[in-house]
């Protein structure tokens, strides 16, 4: 789960880290006092939405030479006037992809001096099983970016979790930082606190791009980015309240809703399956014959009629998609089960665009019967290759 910089900031600040003063704006109406209470001389109006690159980021309404999606404002009336101007408009970033996403919240925020612009992160580093810091020196920018251009600008230090952060490596982390006087000791005492932080709010990523150096010396977090393990979110019901759903796709919303595994993708051949790795490689074999899936989804082993219509729904509601495959191993799962939750949920929610079945595993002499019987208009296939190339075909792609 992602939550908003707004709120990252606030929770950042319960912890004693240091952030800019700030008020969120839902309505354009709440700008002018939001202005009045921080008391300027410089305010940062901020776009909130989850993905990065806001600043250099444009607005689908307002045309290729207006300002970006963060703000300097030198007066009241800027503030106004930005924040009038940058509300429900569609901000399009690196990150948002081409249709962007729309702003409903913005952040004001106190304007820093910036001295230096410094990033840091702190992430769960899958190749030696520890929560690891990231640092480096060229803050403010795509870090991606660095890391092709010049890695040797990138330090990634693995924390010890019996140890927890220790001095020496507070110190490193100083040393990779350039950082000397006021600024070293915040952060001699900062790394450490966000590293706290990060554990016990079971975060997958914490990043703080940019952290900067100001002009007096001391460091302020001006950017925060924080995800939270979604199996840990039990433990945390507080957090679950900062959920924004807006932000969410609505497919992988419902999907959620009965405990289907789905992620919304750009492609045109909805995918139904059981098992993650299944799952793959039929997204894998379907980009091999030239077309491109529309949705990772896993209905898992357990899957009854009823899950199988709920995905079905899913995936059909999606205007991209084009046509359907259902790729199935009968382990644990019979062949004929499937076959019937399959018809049945074509039935009660309908089919306009082709549909592949591919059955395989336990009872699939009577699943696949069943399908062939159906006066329903479902293609059949034998192996996975067949019923790629079957559906990609269908919706008139490159398949052989
Ligand atoms: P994003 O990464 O989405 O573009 P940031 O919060 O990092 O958004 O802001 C982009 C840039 O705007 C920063 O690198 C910094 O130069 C400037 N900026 C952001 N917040 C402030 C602030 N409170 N005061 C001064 N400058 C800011
Ligand atoms: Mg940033």
């Amino acid at each position: 789960m992602n939550i908003h910089e707004y709120q990252a900031k606030a929770l950042l600040k319960d912890y004693g880290l240091p952030v800019a003063k700030g008020v969120p704006i839902f309505e354009a109406g709440e700008a002018r006092k939001a202005a009045e209470q921080l008391g300027g001389p410089l305010w940062v109006v901020k776009s909130q939405i989850h993905a990065g690159g806001r600043g250099k980021g444009k607005f689908k309404e307002l045309g290729p030479d207006a300002k970006g999606g963060v703000r300097l404002a030198f007066s009241m009336d800027e503030v106004d006037a930005n924040v009038a101007e940058m509300l429900g408009n569609t901000l399009v970033t690196k990150q948002t992809g081409p249709d962007g996403k729309q702003v409903n919240r913005l952040y004001l925020e106190d304007g820093a001096d910036i001295d230096r612009e410094l990033y840091l992160s702190i992430l769960v580093d899958r190749s030696t099983g520890k929560v690891a810091f990231v640092a480096s020196t060229e803050g403010g920018m795509d870090i991606e970016t660095v890391a092709e251009e010049t890695p040797e600008k990138i330090l990634t230090l693995p924390i010890d979790p019996e140890a927890g952060v220790t001095e020496a490596d507070a110190a490193k982390l100083c040393d990779g930082l350039k950082l000397g006087g006021a600024a070293r000791e915040d952060g001699m005492t900062i790394f450490p606190t966000l590293y706290k932080a990060f554990v016990e709010k079971d975060m997958s990523l914490l990043e703080i791009n940019p952290l900067i150096v100001m002009k007096d010396g001391h460091l302020r977090v001006l950017d925060a980015k924080v995800s939270f393990d979604n199996n840990a979110m039990f433990r945390h019901p507080d957090l679950a309240e900062l959920r924004d759903l807006l932000e969410e796709d609505e497919k992988e919303i419902e999907a959620s809703k009965y405990d289907l595994a789905y992620v919304a993708l750009d492609g045109n051949i909805g995918c139904m399956v059981n098992g993650a790795g299944l799952a793959m490689s039929t997204m894998d074999i379907i980009k091999l014959y030239g077309a491109e899936p529309a949705n990772f989804l896993d209905v898992g082993g357990g899957a009854n009629a009823e899950k199988v219509t709920a995905a079905f729904k899913i995936i059909t509601a999606d205007p991209n998609v084009k046509g359907i495959l259902v790729n199935i191993f009968g382990g644990i799962m019979r062949c004929d089960v499937i076959a019937e939750g399959v018809l049945r949920a074509v039935k009660e929610v309908g089919l306009s665009v082709p549909l592949v079945v591919r059955l395989e595993g336990t009872k699939v002499a009577e699943g696949k019967k069943m399908i062939d019987e159906s006066d329903l208009d479902v293609i059949s296939a034998d192996d996975l290759d067949d019923a790629a190339q079957k559906i990609v075909k269908a919706v008139g792609g490159a398949a052989a």
